[in-house]
C-alpha cells in the first residue's frame, strides 16, 4: 500500500510528488501513468517538437531523480475505477493499487469533433507524444493545412506550420483568435503578424463536415456558410476537456474538473486534485476555477504537498501562462478580458512591449510580447493601483485607451 497515490505523472503529478519530498514529506509515494514515456515537458508539442526533426521528449525530471527520491513511478497503467470505501485504485488488468490519500492529477483530453462532422476521425488532436509522432508524419509530406479552433495551441500550429511554407487556414467559430486567454488587442497584434506571413482566417465559421477525397488524396472541409477549405492535413485544437470521469463515477463532486476546496481537498476528505482534472474554489469569485495551463498545476500541487505534510502553505500566486508562436513569444497573466482600460509599454511596432489591464484603476490583468523580464516585474503587481503602477515603474501611462 502506497501512503501516497498520485494518478497521472505529468506537470501536476510530478510536481506533487516532488513538493512531498521538498516539504519533508516520509510516507511512501507512488506514482501511476497511462503514458508508456518518461513524464515530459508537454508545451513544446505545438512548438519547437513540431518543427524539429530530431525531437526528443524532454523530461520533466531526469530518470534517476524517481529513485533518488523514492518515488515508485509506474508507467502504462490504466486506471479504470476508485474504490473510496475501500481506498484503492483499480487499475485495467484488475490490480488493486491501496492508498492513504489519493491526488487526482490525471489532466485532460482534447475535445473531438462530434462524430456527424467527422465521422472517420480525420482530424488530427495534438496532447501526448505519440499524437506528436502521428500527426508530423502527416505533415512531413503536406503542402497544406486547415486548422479548427484559433486558441493558443491551434495558434502555435499554424505559426510553426506557416513557418515551414505550409498554406495555413484557420477556422475560427468566434470573432477573434485566443478569446478565452488574450485581450482583443493581444489577438488582433498577433492576428496581424500571421496574415503578415500568409495565413488564412475564418471567423465566425464552424465545421459542418470533414471527409477525405481519396481520389484526390487532399481532406476536404466544409464549413457553415458552405464553403469548402481543402487541405493535406486537418488539424483539431477546440480546447480539453478535463479527465474526470474516475471522480463521477466513484461518487466525487464534479463540474467541469473535479471539484475542490482552496487546499485542493475534494468532497472526500482522502482524496485531492491538482493541475488540468481539478477545479478549485476561488474565495474572491466566489466559484470553482480550472485552469490549463502548467504554472497553476504546479502551484497547486505546492498547495496540496504542504496541507498533507502539514507544513505552511505557500504564498498564492496568480495563474501565468504563456505561447510561443513562431516569433512571437506572449505571458499572460489575470483577468485579461475583464479590464476597462488599457495602457501600453513600449511601441509594439519594436516587437517588444507590455499591455497593462487595469479596472477602475486597478491593475487586474498584465500580458507581454517578447519581454519575459518585463513579464516578471509586472505579473507581481497585479491587484495595485494604476498610481502606484506607474511609480513603481517610474513610468507616465499615455492617455489612457478605454475600450
Ligand atoms: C500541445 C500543447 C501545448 C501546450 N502549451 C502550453 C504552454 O505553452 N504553456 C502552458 O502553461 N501550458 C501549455 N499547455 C497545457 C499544459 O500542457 C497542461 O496544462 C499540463 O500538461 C497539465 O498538466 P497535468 O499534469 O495537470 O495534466 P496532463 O499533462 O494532462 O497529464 C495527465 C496525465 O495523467 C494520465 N492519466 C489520465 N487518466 C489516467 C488514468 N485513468 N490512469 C492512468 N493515467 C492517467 C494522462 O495520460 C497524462 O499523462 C499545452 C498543452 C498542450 C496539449
Amino acid at each position: 500500500m502506497s501512503d501516497i497515490l498520485i494518478i497521472g505523472a505529468s506537470h501536476s503529478g510530478v510536481a506533487a510528488a516532488a513538493a512531498l519530498r521538498s516539504a519533508k514529506y516520509d510516507g511512501s509515494i507512488m506514482l501511476v501513468t497511462q503514458e508508456n514515456v518518461l513524464p515530459y515537458h508537454r508545451p513544446p508539442l505545438s512548438k519547437e517538437a513540431l518543427s524539429k526533426d530530431d525531437y526528443s521528449p524532454t523530461p520533466l525530471r531526469p530518470e534517476t531523480f524517481y529513485a533518488l527520491n523514492q518515488i515508485d513511478l509506474v508507467q502504462a497503467v490504466k486506471i479504470v475505477a476508485l474504490n473510496l470505501a475501500e481506498s484503492y485504485a483499480l487499475s485495467e488488468d484488475g490490480t488493486r493499487f491501496p492508498y492513504g490519500r489519493l491526488i487526482l492529477a490525471c489532466g485532460a483530453e482534447p475535445r473531438r469533433l462530434p462524430t456527424s462532422v467527422d465521422a472517420d476521425g480525420i482530424a488530427h488532436a495534438l496532447r501526448t507524444h505519440d499524437d506528436l509522432i502521428g500527426l508530423k508524419a502527416r505533415l512531413a509530406g503536406a503542402k497544406s493545412v486547415a486548422i479548427i479552433g484559433g486558441g493558443l495551441i491551434g495558434m502555435e500550429i499554424a505559426a510553426m506550420a506557416l513557418a515551414k511554407g505550409l498554406a495555413v487556414t484557420v477556422v475560427e467559430a468566434g470573432s477573434r483568435l485566443m478569446e478565452r486567454t488574450v485581450s482583443k488587442s493581444i489577438a488582433n497584434y498577433v492576428l496581424d503578424r500571421h496574415l503578415n506571413q500568409g495565413l488564412h482566417v475564418r471567423f465566425g465559421a464552424t465545421v459542418v463536415t470533414i471527409v477525405r477525397d481519396g481520389g484526390r488524396d487532399v481532406d476536404l472541409v466544409t464549413l457553415s456558410d458552405r464553403e469548402q477549405i481543402e487541405a493535406d492535413i486537418v488539424v483539431v485544437a477546440i480546447g480539453a476537456a478535463p479527465h474526470e470521469n474516475l471522480a463521477r463515477d466513484a461518487g466525487l463532486e464534479v463540474n467541469n474538473g473535479i471539484l475542490v476546496s482552496e487546499i485542493g481537498r475534494s468532497s472526500h476528505p482522502a482524496v485531492y486534485a491538482v493541475g488540468d482534472c481539478s477545479a478549485w474554489y476561488d474565495p474572491v469569485l466566489g466559484r470553482h476555477v480550472r485552469n490549463e495551463a502548467v504554472n497553476p498545476g504546479q502551484d497547486q500541487a505546492k498547495i496540496v504537498a504542504a496541507a498533507i505534510a502539514g507544513a505552511s502553505p505557500p504564498p498564492k500566486r496568480l495563474p501565468r501562462y504563456w505561447s510561443h508562436q513562431a516569433a512571437i513569444q506572449i505571458q499572460m497573466s489575470g483577468d485579461v478580458n475583464g479590464a476597462d482600460m488599457e495602457a501600453v509599454l513600449n511601441a509594439p511596432a519594436s516587437g517588444a512591449f507590455s499591455v497593462l489591464g487595469f479596472k477602475s484603476d486597478r491593475l487586474v490583468a498584465v500580458q507581454t510580447i517578447n519581454a519575459p523580464q518585463q513579464f516578471g516585474k509586472l505579473h507581481e503587481m497585479i491587484g495595485i493601483d494604476r498610481d502606484a503602477v506607474a511609480a513603481t515603474l517610474d513610468v507616465e501611462f499615455p492617455p489612457p485607451h478605454h475600450h
